[in-house]
This record gives C-alpha cells, structure tokens and sequence, in this order.
C-alpha cells in the first residue's frame, strides 16, 4: 500500500525525469514558451544560457565559444590531433588551438611552420626537441601543467613518453593557422630529388632509399631513454633562454575565492608573442569585471564549468556556457566576466596575442576615480563608494 507521501514523492521523483529527459525550457518568467519543435534537449541543458539568456542579454553578438569535441579529429597511428581556428570560430582572428594527443613513443614528426608555438601540457609526459639559426640547441621533458614556446619558424619536434605519452594544447598567435600546413621534415624531403639530398649530405643516393614517400606527421617510435642518454651537445651550446616553463609550480595570486597564475616575457622570456594566465574559481566563484585593453583573449577550459557574459557596446551583450575542452574568445577591450555555475573547481587558460599580460579592472577603475564622479554615474551608497577597492581583485565571489 502507498501511503500519500509514498505516492507524492514518486509523482514528484517522475515530474523530475520527464523535466529532464525534456530538457529546459526557454522561458524566464513572462517571457518565452515551451518549445515544440525538433530540439536538442541535451545540448539545451548545456547551454542554458544560450537558450533563455539572461535579461541583459541583447543585440548582435558574434559566436563566442567552440568546442573541440566539434571539431575534426585526424586520427593518426598512435595519436590524434584536431584543431580550433578562424575556420572553426570566425572572431578569434588572433589565436588558434590545437589539442593533440602522442601515445608512449609516438612522435609529431620534426617540423617548423610561420608562428610561434605556445603549449600546455594536459596529461602526461612528452621529450621536445628544437634547433634555433644559430645551431644552438633544446632538449627537454615535459610534464602536466609545464608549459613550451617555440618562436616562429624554429624546427621542433614533440615525442610521447612512458607510461602512456602525453596530451596538449598548442596556441599560435594567428587565428588561420592550420597544424594541416606545417612545414615537415618528411613531406620535405620527399619532394627533393634523391641525387640533390645525396648531393647535399655527401653520402650516396642510396642512404635515402628509407625516405618515405608522403608525410609521417604523427607515427610510432620507440619510446626515447632518460634525457641525459637522448641529448645531443651542440657545440654552439645550448639556447640561451629555456623553451619551457612550469605554470602550475608559480606561486599563484591566491583569495577566498580562487588562484591566478601569469605567465607572460616577464617571467617566461622565450615567450614574446602569446601571454598567458591560468584562473581556478571555486565553486560560485567569479572572475571579476575588467577587460584587456591590448589583445584579445582566446580561452581554453581545462575543468570545471562556468559561464561567461561579454559586452560589445552599443548595448549588446551576450551570455556563453562553458565545459571541459571548450575555447572562448573576446575581442580587446570588450568587457567580461566569468562565473563558476558547477559544484567543482573551475580551471581555464586565458591567452593573448601579447608579450605582456593586462588587463583592466572594473573596480579598480571605479576606486580609483573621484567618488562623486562615480556616484554621479551608478547612484551607489556612500558606504559601497567607500569600499570600492584600489587593489585588483581578480577572482571574487
Ligand atoms: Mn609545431
Ligand atoms: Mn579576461
């Protein structure tokens, strides 16, 4: 026998699943209907949103955010890359990603390409390699939350390491550049007559017979020994400023309500065309009002999920969902913020096309000027006015 409360709660337990399985609705109090035509209730709730803005929201705002799990993946033996640029997401004219995975061994073949290349390591171990035009040389290991730069042009290489390769994100300061169009050692060599190579190295024809005859791009080799046993010692010496770089051993900007991290040619020289900065919110958690008056900011989102309201001007303002394996954009000198909405830490990546992380701080802006003038503006208490505060606060809640 069900007693009343019995069948209440299983009634409102089923109300619940048929609100889920139909997904949110787009309605905010008197504004909006229920939808009835084809939709996508999963990727509804994802992007609530997108699909009942807030009421601020407004105008013409450009897409704003990509995911790389829509994006084209090319499979490869032992690996994986795909990649998210201007073809991908339009406005993000400055910056384009690549996410790629290297099993143990497996290498991305030796190559060099225009743009500078800036990365994060995601997962795991990886050894890279590079030769500036002076013959000096780089080697070295990688591991999660280590960060590379190689300027523009320098040839390079990345290998998987033991026990399970490694993942990443690579960034380059130019939103149409294609990890397709690199420039590589293989595809090179296969496009150069034999007796030129022979003629070249002084060694016969015949040692080029192994060349293969098409790219390699990502392929399986056998993982590398210790560094110390894999170096070459170039007698040029070594380069003069290290490629790598630990981001998450910095000590961080830390409050209550989360950690910043800034790397940029201040305290990682090499890296003179992509700063970076690496935000955690807790859960509830804000990154504050402010916007980046040099660059524009290219985000990527590591863990977590959030959301992310621009404004554009002329009152237009739009509002983004984020998860795992997202990119973002805003364009310099649009205002932003972002919000934690999940129960978990919120972790991303913001990147700019700079030498020199800034950006301005709402608040900061607002202690900063004569109280009456801002009071004239936004009629805030005496008491707020007076607490605004002259120090940035970059993560607040
Ligand atoms: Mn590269
Ligand atoms: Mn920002």
């Amino acid at each position: 026998m069900l007693t009343h409360f019995m069948r209440r709660g299983l009634l409102a337990a089923a109300a619940s699943l048929t609100t889920l399985a139909a997904g949110p609705e787009p309605q905010r109090g008197d504004q909006g209907a229920p939808a009835k035509g084809p939709h996508d209730p999963m990727r509804d709730a994802e992007n609530p949103d997108l699909l009942t803005p807030p009421a601020t929201d407004h105008g013409t705002v450009p897409n704003l955010r990509f995911s790389f799990s829509d994006a084209h993946n090319r499979l490869s033996s032992g690996g994986w890359a795909r990649e998210v640029t201007v073809r991908e997401l339009p406005v993000a004219k400055e910056i384009a990603g690549v996410n790629m995975r290297l099993g143990a061994g497996v290498v991305r073949e030796l190559h060099w390409h225009k743009q500078a290349e800036w990365a994060y390591m995601l997962y795991g171990q990886a050894r890279i390699t590079c030769v500036d035009g002076q013959g000096r040389n780089f080697v070295d290991d990688v591991a999660e939350g280590d960060l590379w730069y190689f300027p523009g042009g320098l040839p390079h290489s990345i290998q998987g390491l033991g026990p399970d390769g490694c993942e990443f994100l690579l960034a380059f300061p130019d939103g149409a550049f294609s990890e397709d169009s690199t420039f590589l050692l293989t595809d090179w060599f296969a496009h150069v007559p034999k007796p030129v190579l022979a003629k070249n190295f002084g060694l016969p024809a015949s040692d080029f017979d192994g060349v293969p005859p098409k790219e390699l791009y990502i392929f399986p080799a056998p993982v590398p020994p210790p560094l110390a046993q894999d170096a070459v010692a170039s007698p040029q010496g070594a380069v003069p400023t290290t490629f790598k770089h630990q981001m998450t051993a910095q000590d961080p900007l830390r409050t209550p309500f989360g950690a910043v991290r800034i790397t940029d040619s201040s305290n990682f020289p090499i890296a003179d065309e992509i700063a970076a900065a690496l935000v955690e919110l807790q859960p509830g958690a804000m990154r504050e009002l402010h916007w980046h008056p040099f660059a524009d900011e290219w985000n990527y989102w590591l863990s977590g999920q959030g959301r992310m309201g621009v404004f554009a001007s002329s009152s237009n303002a739009r509002t983004f969902d984020f998860r795992p394996g997202d990119v973002g954009y805003v364009e310099k000198s649009n205002g932003h913020w972002i919000e934690n909405t999940g129960d978990t830490v919120l972790r991303y990546l913001e990147l700019f096309r700079s030498d020199r992380y800034s950006d301005v701080s709402a608040e900061q802006w607002l202690a900063l000027v004569p109280p009456e003038l801002v009071s004239a503006h936004l009629k805030l208490p005496e008491q707020a006015l007076a607490g605004l505060r002259k120090a940035k606060q970059p993560v607040t809640g």
